[in-house]
């Protein structure tokens, strides 16, 4: 089951998936737009993930 965010592309809103990428780490692009996340944008995501986490 990979791991995903949804609705959590900061271009389109789509779905961010994590992607095992060729230098053995990963990254996060998005299932509808293709867009691959920034180092700023995952962080701004996680960010928001970890938030609402500790808020629910
Ligand atoms: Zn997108």
């Amino acid at each position: 089951m990979p791991l995903g965010y949804l609705r959590c592309c900061p271009r389109c809103r789509g779905d961010v998936f994590v992607e095992q990428d060729i230098f053995g780490g990963t990254s996060l692009s998005c299932l509808q737009c293709g867009h691959v996340l920034t180092a700023a944008e995952e962080q701004t995501l996680l960010d928001r993930v970890h938030r609402a986490r500790s808020v629910a």
